[in-house]
Order: structure tokens, then sequence, then C-alpha cells
């Protein structure tokens, strides 16, 4: 069942303390999928939890890069879309845009003109909630596109950040630490 999937993909998560700086434990999912059984036990929760929560979302959006690999696997498994949110420059086309602020410094985020309908309803997606700052935009930017977020989906969300506090959508994590 889905407690025995989330601890056993808990159980493989890695964790490398100080990286990328000094005083940040990186929780790396990559450590996780080089093993296949924890690879679709992975896959089944998130889509277990997106069939019976989120029952008529009609796109998934992944956050650059990692979301990318849940947004494709929880559409493909599901027959609907799913659509990328890349930092500024990388996507071609008419693009749409929203600034986020930092730790040092800002960033754009950038979505691709057509990709969301009107009123299309979205689930947004990543490995990783912290701040909270690039879910906050990729919100910001689904909701310019029009469209209506359903849930912010996280594989990990670090509570001692806060992150969940700047977002005024359903936020739903599967891991805390
Ligand atoms: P934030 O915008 O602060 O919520 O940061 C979330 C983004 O940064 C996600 O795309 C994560 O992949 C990445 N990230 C932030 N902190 C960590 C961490 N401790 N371990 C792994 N990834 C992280």
């Amino acid at each position: 069942n889905d407690e025995q999937r989330l601890a056993v993909v808990k159980e493989h998560i890695g964790e490398f303390p100080d990286f990328p700086k000094k005083g940040i434990v990186f929780k790396d999912i990559f450590t996780a999928l080089t093993n296949g059984h924890v690879c679709t036990c992975l896959k089944e929760l998130i889509v277990n939890h997106v069939r019976s929560k989120c029952p008529d979302v009609e796109v998934i959006v992944g956050l650059e890069s990692r979301g990318f690999l849940f947004s494709f696997t929880i559409a493909a498994e599901l027959g609907i879309g799913c659509v990328p949110v890349r930092k500024k420059g990388k996507l071609p086309g008419e693009c749409v845009s929203v600034e986020y602020v930092l730790e040092y410094g800002k960033d754009v985020f950038e979505m691709q003109k057509d990709s969301i309908k009107k009123g299309q309803k979205v689930l947004i997606i990543d490995d990783l909630l912290a701040t909270g700052g690039s879910m906050e935009a990729a919100v910001r930017l689904v909701r310019k596109l029009g469209g209506e977020v359903q849930e912010a989906l996280v594989l990990i969300e670090l509570p001692f950040l806060n992150g969940r506090k700047r977002l005024d959508c359903n936020v739903h994590s599967f891991i805390q630490y």
C-alpha cells in the first residue's frame, strides 16, 4: 500500500550535508531513482495521490528540472499533458515570465504562452519545497496564463523554512524533514 511505498522511498533519499553550500543539507532524489523498485514505488505513490485527491486535473506543470521527471510520469499515466516551467531563456516561442527573489538576487521563470488554456485545472509539481519561492513563482505564472491551480505537490517539504505560508493554494507533501 501507499504507506509502504512511502517508507521505501523515504529510506532511499540521499542526504548530502553542505551541498551546494555550507549549512544546506541537500536531499537527493536521484539517489533513490538508481533503484528500480523505488522508481516504481515513487511513481505509484504520486499517481495514486493525484487520482484520489485531484481527479479532475487537466494538465501537470513541472518545475525545472527535477519536477520534469514527476510531471511527465504523472501525465503519461493519467493520459493528460505536461508543461514545463523553466529559467528565462530556455523555452522557444512567445513566453510569459515572472521574477522571483532568491537568497541572493533574483531569477526569472517562464512558461510558453499557449501551454495552458484559460480555466484549465492545473497541478504543479516539484521534488522539494524549501522557501517556497520557486513554487510561488510557478503559481503566479500558471494564473497569468489563466490556469486554475488545484494543488502544489512536492515529494519533500522542509517545514522549518515555512514555504507553505507563501502559497495561497492547496499544498501537499509526502515527506517532511
Ligand atoms: P525554494 O524555492 O526555496 O522552495 O527551493 C525549491 C527548489 O530548490 C526546488 O526546485 C528544489 O529542487 C531545490 N532545493 C532547495 N533546497 C533543497 C534541498 N535542501 N535539497 C534539494 N533540493 C533543494
